[in-house]
Formats: C-alpha cells, structure tokens, sequence
C-alpha cells in the first residue's frame, strides 16, 4: 500500500506562479490513497485564477498505453499550458513525463509508503515511496529508483560510457536525468543549492 500527500501549497504555488497548468488526476488503484478532497479544492482556486487549461481525471494512469490514449485527447489544452501538473504517486508522474518529453511535468503530491499489499502490475517505471518526491527538480526521473546509489545530489562520477559503476546493465540515472533538463531547458535546477534529504519521511506513515 501507498499513500499519496498534497505537497505544501508553498511549493505548488511556486511551480505555477504566473502559469498555464493542465491537471492531471490518477484516481487509479486500490492500493493507493489519494489527497482528492485536498486536491480538488486546490484545482477549484487555480481554475477560479484562470490558470487551467483542462483536467483529465482518469484511472492508472500507470499504465503507459491507456494513459497515452486518453492525453491524445486532450493535446490541445496541453499544448495552451506550460506546466503539466500531475496528482498520482510518483509512477503515474514518471510516466506522463516520460510521454510529453518536452513538457515541464510536474509533481504534486508526494508518495509514501503504508504497511501491506501492494499492486503486482509490471509497471514501466519505479517509485520507492520515499515521502519526499523528488521528481520536479530531475526532470520527472526518479533519482531514489534510477540512481543504484539513490543519489539525490548529482552523479557520483563512476559512470562509464553511460553505464552505472554499480550495474553496467544499466544505464546511469544521473546522466538519464541530465539529457532530460537540457530536453526541457532546465539544466539551471542543478545549479539549486544541495538538496538535504529528509530521511524522516522514509519510513512508514
Ligand atoms: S522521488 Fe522517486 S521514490 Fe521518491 S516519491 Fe518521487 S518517484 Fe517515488
Ligand atoms: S554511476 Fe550513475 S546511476 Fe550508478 S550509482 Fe553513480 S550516479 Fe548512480
């Protein structure tokens, strides 16, 4: 099980201040718990601003095929917008962003882990439910799952030719994350001052 959390309304606010946002809503599993109460009043403001562009609320947004069916739909209001804002665990954001690769796709919750069964579909992408997403400042690659160090900071410089020192079957997540700010004209993210980790929000909630 997994739980999704608003994140603070400081930290939305920053992602669309003076912005065009299209919301996307994974109202997916039932192996996940969604903030929609929370989060629908905070759409109510942001359409009462004029930002929105479109909503699409759907299911398992995880599930790349589907997902790619129902955005196809909806590619008009996506293009008016300048923030794709995704309320869903961090696959679901994975995998919009991996699909609008030019779009800025932003998180707005963050995932944590609850005790008990969780959904065995084979997913395209991971979340290791760290409670604190890190998904906006890594251009929508989770560095806890793409990294083999779960390197939050940067690359730790042992990569060769691309690939992980700790994986050669991998490719190294750093250099993933890299090529997709320079994609989406980003790279000034990685001049923000280090990111401490809060390790307090690993564990179970
Ligand atoms: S940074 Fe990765 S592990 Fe943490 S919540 Fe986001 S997607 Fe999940
Ligand atoms: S080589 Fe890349 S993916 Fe591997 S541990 Fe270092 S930074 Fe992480």
């Amino acid at each position: 099980m997994l739980i999704t959390e608003l994140k603070a309304r400081e930290t939305i606010n920053g992602l669309v201040e003076g912005k065009k946002v299209f919301i996307i809503n994974c109202h997916g599993c039932k192996e996940v718990h969604f903030p929609e109460k929370e989060a629908g009043e905070l759409q109510k403001e942001l359409a009462a601003e004029g930002k929105v562009t479109g909503i699409l609320t759907t299911d398992y947004i995880c599930n790349q095929e589907n997902m790619e069916l129902r955005l196809q739909k909806h590619m008009s209001e996506i293009e008016a917008a300048d923030v794709v804002l995704v309320f869903s665990c961090g696959v679901g954001v994975q995998t919009v962003a991996a699909y609008l690769e030019e779009k800025k796709v932003c998180a707005a919750c963050d995932t944590c882990p609850l005790p008990g069964f969780q959904g065995v579909t084979p997913l395209e992408y991971k979340c290791d439910q760290c409670g604190e997403c890190y998904l906006n400042l890594t251009g929508g690659i989770c560095p806890i799952t793409a990294c083999s160090k779960s390197l939050v900071n940067g690359q730790c410089g042992g990569a060769k030719n691309g690939r992980c020192e700790v994986d050669s079957d991998m490719e190294c997540g750093w250099e993933r994350i890299y090529r997709r700010l320079e994609q989406i004209g980003r790279l000034d993210v990685l001049k923000c001052p280090t990111q401490v980790r809060n390790f307090a929000t690993d564990e179970e909630v």
